[in-house]
C-alpha cells in the first residue's frame, strides 16, 4: 500500500490538493493533502468520490459504435479509421467547420486543452464561445477591469468587512469557509447577500435576502445612499476611474421607494451596507448564480462599480472577486493549442449550440465531437439539445461515462480518469497554485487518455507530427511562459504544488488592462464589441416586470444550484441518495399550493415539465423554487428541461435563472 500526491480535476473553485492510496494497482483512498497552503488536508465528498468513480464497474472499457440502434463494441482501430474517414469526407465535400466540437470543463488538466489543437490542426471546426457555468460574469469583469482577477485567499485577513454576495462556500468553496471561519474569530464583520438563507448564510454576522435577479439594483441603491451620506472615494473616482457621469445619471433615475420595492430590501438595509461598504477594506465574493439572468453581465458591472466608488478596488483587503484569470493565463495555451492552424473558423454560443446546430447552413453540421461535456444535461432547453444532437450524421463522444449524451451517440469512446494520467491541476476561480498529479494506475479495460485519442486520430488524419510529443514535452510546453519564475514540471513533480506568479492584490497599482487604463464606469471594450458601454436598468426577462403574461401563468422563479454532493452530473449515477428529483420551494409556495413536505409535484413552463418530491425551505425569498442541476435522465431529469437558452445581456453567459415556471401537487 503506497500513498502518493495527487490532485483534484473537477471543475471546482477550491482546486485540492490530494493524498491518494494505492494497493495492487488500484486506488483504495482519496483524501486531502495536509501539505497544501490553501486546501490544508480538507477535501469534499465529490473529491473523494474520484476513488468510485475510477472504479466503478459502470465505466465504459471499449470503444462502442452505435448499430441498429445498440452499442457494439469495436475496436480502436475500427473506431478512429471510421471516424477519421468520416472527417476527411466532411472536410472535402463541404469543409471543416461542418464538424461542431462541443466541450466543457467536466475534468480539468493542462492537456486537456490539447483537443483544441487537433480540431485546429485539422483545419479548424465549429466551436463554442461563452460559457454556461460563469461567462456573463466573467466579460463583465473584462469591460470593467480589463480582466477578472481575484484577491488570493489570504488576502482576507486585510479586510474589515466581507460580503459573499450569492456564492454558498459551503457548498462549492469550502476552502474559503475555512478562512471565513478564521477571520470572524478575529472579529471580521461577515455579510451574506442571497435569496436562499444557506448554510454560509448561517454563520454570517448579517443575511441580506434579496429578490432574484435584482442584485445590481441593490448596488445601485447602496451606491445612492453612499454619495447621499458623501461616503463616495472620491480620489479613487477622480483618479482612476472613466464614466463616472453615466453611473450618476444611472443612479438617479431611481427613488429610494422605487428600489425597495424592486429588491425587497428594507431601506436601512441601504444604510448599513453604504456604511461597511466605506468603513474599510471591503471584499466582496461573487457567486455565479446571480449572472445567469439575462441581465447577468450588467448586474456583475454595477456590483463592480459598487466596489469602485467606495474605494475598495486595488487595496489589500478589497476587491470585487469572481474569478481568476491569471491563473489560467499563466500557462502558455497557444504553444498547446495552435490557434494559427485554423484555416476555417465559426463559432456558436455554448448556450446556443442547440438552435446553432439545427439552423446551421454553408455549411450544416453534420458531426458532433464531444470532449469533457455532458451537454444532453448540462446545456439548457434540453429538448432541443435533444433534437439538435440527435439531427448530425455523426456524434462522437469521449467520456468515462454512459452519460446521457453518450447514450445518445453513434462512438463512445473510453477514457481515462485524472488517477490513470500525469498532468498538472489549477482552477481560474479562486486560488493561484498549481497541482501536480502523477500517473498512479492503469486505466481498466481499453480507456484511454485523451492524448492517445488525438495522437492516433491525428495519425489517420495527415497531421500526426503535430502530436508526435511524449506527454512530459507537451506539459513542458505549456509550462514555457513560468518557467523563468522557477516553475517546471521537475519541480512539480518533486514538490507537488507551486505558486504561480499573480497579483496577489490584483489592481494595486491602479492601472487597468481597459482601453482608457482606467476602471471603466462606461465600459469601451463594450463598445468596440458592438454593445452600448453604458451600465443600465435592466430586469429579468422572464418577471413581472418585463412579461406580466408570462408571470400570472408561471409565477415562480427557479433556481438550478450546484448540487452538495455532486460535480454537476458526474456523480448521481455513483450516490443512490442523489437517484430522484427535489423539488426545493418557500414556504409561501407551500401554504399557497397545500404542498407538504415529500408530496410529488410537477414543475412546468412551456418548455417542459419534471416530477420531484417537494422540500420546503424554511427560510428563503419567497416564490422560488430550486431544483439542483445536473440530475440524468433516468433519475428524473436534467432541471435544463425547464431553463431558457437565450444569452446573457452581454452575450457570453448563460440565463439558466432567468427562468419562471409553475407546480402543482400530484
Ligand atoms: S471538488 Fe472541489 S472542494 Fe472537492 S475535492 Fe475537488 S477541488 Fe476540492
Amino acid at each position: 500500500m503506497t500513498t502518493y500526491k495527487s490532485a483534484c480535476s473537477l471543475n471546482c473553485w477550491d482546486s485540492c490538493g490530494f493524498e491518494v492510496t494505492v494497493e495492487n494497482g488500484k486506488v483504495i483512498k482519496v483524501d486531502g493533502d495536509k501539505n497544501h497552503p490553501i486546501t490544508k488536508g480538507k477535501i469534499c465528498g465529490r473529491g473523494r468520490m474520484l476513488e468510485t468513480r475510477t472504479n466503478s464497474d459502470d465505466r465504459i472499457l471499449y470503444p462502442l459504435k452505435k448499430v441498429d440502434g445498440v452499442f457494439q463494441r469495436i475496436s480502436w482501430e475500427q473506431a478512429l479509421t471510421e471516424i477519421a474517414d468520416t472527417m476527411k469526407k466532411i472536410k472535402n465535400d463541404v469543409g471543416s467547420t461542418a464538424v461542431l466540437h462541443s466541450h466543457d470543463y467536466s475534468n480539468s488538466g493542462l492537456l486537456k486543452n490539447l483537443d483544441k489543437r487537433f480540431f485546429n490542426c485539422y483545419g479548424g471546426v465549429t466551436e463554442l464561445t461563452g460559457s454556461i457555468c460563469w461567462g456573463a460574469g466573467i466579460e463583465a469583469q473584462k469591460w470593467d477591469f480589463g480582466s477578472a482577477w481575484s484577491h488570493s485567499p489570504e488576502d482576507i485577513f486585510n479586510s474589515k468587512n466581507v460580503v459573499i454576495w450569492g456564492r454558498n462556500v459551503v457548498r462549492t468553496n469550502m476552502h474559503l469557509y475555512s478562512y471565513l471561519q478564521e477571520v470572524k474569530k478575529k472579529g471580521t464583520n461577515i455579510i451574506v447577500i442571497d435569496p436562499l438563507f444557506n448554510a454560509t448564510a448561517k454563520m454570517a454576522d448579517s443575511y441580506i435576502s434579496v429578490k432574484p435577479g435584482m442584485d445590481g439594483i441593490l448596488a445601485i441603491g447602496v451606491m445612492k445612499e453612499m454619495i447621499r451620506l458623501e461616503l463616495e472615494d472620491r480620489e479613487f473616482i477622480h483618479q482612476y476611474t472613466h464614466g463616472y457621469d453615466y453611473l450618476l445619471a444611472l443612479i438617479n433615475q431611481l427613488t429610494f421607494e422605487e428600489i425597495v420595492n424592486l429588491t425587497n430590501v428594507p431601506r436601512e438595509t441601504f444604510t448599513e451596507l453604504a456604511y461597511v461598504y466605506s468603513s474599510g477594506p471591503t471584499t466582496t465574493y461573487l457567486g455565479l448564480g446571480m449572472q445567469r439572468y439575462s441581465n447577468g453581465g450588467n448586474t456583475i458591472r454595477l456590483i463592480d462599480a459598487l466596489g469602485a466608488v467606495s474605494g475598495n478596488i486595488g487595496i489589500p483587503g478589497g476587491g470585487v472577486n469572481f474569478g481568476n484569470l491569471q491563473v489560467g493565463g499563466s500557462f502558455n495555451i497557444e504553444a498547446l493549442s495552435l490557434p494559427e492552424r485554423k484555416k476555417e473558423s465559426r463559432s456558436f454560443t455554448m448556450m446556443s449550440q442547440a438552435e446553432g446546430v439545427l439552423k446551421a447552413v454553408n455549411p450544416d453540421i453534420r458531426m458532433i465531437f464531444v470532449t469533457c461535456g455532458n451537454p444532453l444535461t448540462q446545456v439548457p432547453n434540453t429538448k432541443m439539445v435533444h433534437k439538435a444532437f440527435s439531427s448530425v450524421e455523426t456524434l462522437v463522444v469521449v467520456d468515462q461515462f454512459m452519460t446521457d449524451t453518450a447514450e445518445l451517440a453513434d462512438y463512445v469512446l473510453p477514457t481515462t480518469t485524472v488517477f490513470e494520467e500525469e498532468d498538472l491541476y489549477y482552477s481560474s476561480m479562486y486560488h493561484h497554485y498549481v497541482n501536480y498529479g502523477k500517473k498512479l494506475v492503469e486505466p481498466p479495460g481499453q480507456a484511454k487518455s485523451d492524448l492517445w485519442i488525438w495522437t492516433e486520430l491525428s495519425k489517420k488524419l495527415g497531421f500526426g507530427e503535430d502530436f508526435d510529443f511524449s506527454r512530459e514535452e507537451f506539459i513542458n510546453l505549456g509550462l514555457q511562459n513560468v518557467n523563468e519564475k522557477g516553475i517546471t514540471l521537475e519541480r512539480l513533480r518533486n514538490e507537488n504544488h507551486l505558486p504561480l506568479p499573480v497579483d496577489e492584490v490584483p489592481w494595486h497599482d491602479f492601472k487597468f488592462q481597459t482601453p482608457t487604463g482606467k476602471y471603466e464606469f462606461y465600459s469601451t471594450i463594450a463598445a468596440t464589441k458592438g454593445y452600448d458601454g453604458e451600465l443600465k436598468l435592466s430586469f429579468p426577462q422572464e418577471s413581472s416586470l418585463t412579461n406580466q403574461e408570462l408571470a400570472r401563468k408561471y409565477p415562480y422563479t427557479l433556481l438550478s444550484i450546484h448540487p452538495m454532493r455532486s460535480n454537476h452530473s458526474q456523480h448521481y449515477h455513483i450516490i443512490e441518495a442523489l437517484q430522484e428529483i427535489k423539488v426545493e420551494i418557500s414556504i409561501d409556495i407551500a401554504k399557497m399550493k397545500d404542498i407538504s413536505q415529500n408530496d410529488t409535484v410537477r414543475v412546468y413552463n412551456d418548455r417542459g415539465e419534471l416530477y420531484g418530491k417537494a422540500h420546503i425551505l424554511q427560510r428563503s425569498h419567497e416564490n422560488i423554487i430550486n431544483i439542483d442541476e445536473g440530475q440524468w435522465s433516468k433519475f428524473g431529469g436534467s432541471v435544463n428541461l425547464l431553463t431558457p437558452d437565450r444569452e446573457s445581456d452581454n452575450g457570453l453567459g448563460s440565463t439558466l435563472y432567468d427562468c419562471l415556471v409553475n407546480i402543482e401537487k400530484k
